[in-house]
């Protein structure tokens, strides 16, 4: 599914929070968003999912504007996880990711055996098929992630909008949900997720949005960032940007003076 935003600025009050931000994303893509801490990355993200109305501009799917399709029209095509966060409830694991069947079903319509057996094959599309009975508040931050990941897949979203989904897990669990996001790029679901590593947003074939004083300062592919300038100006500070061959395909890590 192909989202685009179409000259977008949005303002709180007086406040010019963004300002003409246009790009698109295809099926089989995955798009890094950038920008320090107030610039807009959390704002742009709602405004995509429909939760805020952009004062210019409109967001698209598929060429049909958002604001005319019904919530759970909307729901059906994209999937938004939020940052980690402790659960209060303990639900078990597989409720967790029924909940996303609902925009499937319609008021007060209960989850059926084709909605738990999609809710089941998503979390073993992630490989946590057997934490489905865990209450989620005895998971890991990654594996409690990864059953979030898999509650947008029950949704059956064909673009799923993450919000810093690595923030405050540690680096192997980092490292899982962002393998994972890359399979399921492969698999052809368009993904856009905000970051504060830029390690993270120069991943192969990743591309990157650079919000900065309500602009999109930058849109490119990693590639074009590798010289270290544009994200040194980003966060004030000389960066060295380097491919480190790891037998694999080679990562590219990002280090200070
Ligand atoms: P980021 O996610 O990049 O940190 P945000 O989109 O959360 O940035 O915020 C962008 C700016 O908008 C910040 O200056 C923030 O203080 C402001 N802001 C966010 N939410 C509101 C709100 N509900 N009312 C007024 N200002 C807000």
């Amino acid at each position: 599914m192909r989202i685009e935003a179409a000259s977008i600025s949005f303002s709180y009050g007086k406040r010019r929070i963004l300002d003409d931000i246009s790009f698109s994303a295809d099926s089989g893509s995955m798009t890094a968003l950038l920008g320090r801490n107030g610039s807009g990355k959390t704002t742009l993200l709602r405004i995509l999912l429909g939760f805020l109305q952009p004062g210019k501009g409109q967001v698209s799917i598929d060429g049909t504007s958002i604001l005319r399709m019904k919530e759970r029209e909307r729901a059906q095509r994209i999937a938004y996880i939020p940052q980690a966060t402790v659960p209060v409830y303990p639900y078990r694991a597989l409720d967790a990711v029924l909940m996303g069947r609902s925009p499937a079903l319609s008021l007060f319509e209960r989850p059926g055996a084709d909605d738990e057996r999609k809710a089941a094959r998503a979390l073993e599309r992630l490989g946590i098929g057997h934490l489905g009975n865990r209450t989620v508040d005895t998971l890991s931050g990654g594996e409690r992630q990864l059953v979030m990941i898999a509650r947008a897949l029950a949704q059956e979203a064909g673009i799923l909008l993450l919000d810093e989904p690595t923030s405050s897990l540690d680096y192997s669990n980092q490292l899982l949900v962002m393998e994972t996001l890359t399979a399921l790029r492969d698999d052809g679901y368009t993904i856009l997720f905000s970051t504060h590593s830029p390690e993270q947003a120069l991943m192969d074939s990743t591309a990157v949005i650079i919000l900065s004083g309500g602009k999109a300062a930058f849109h490119g592919s990693a590639e074009e960032l590798m010289d270290g300038r544009i994200l040194s100006d980003l966060y004030s500070r000389q960066l060295f940007i380097t491919r480190v061959d790891t037998g694999k395909s080679g990562r590219i890590v990002c280090i200070p003076e």
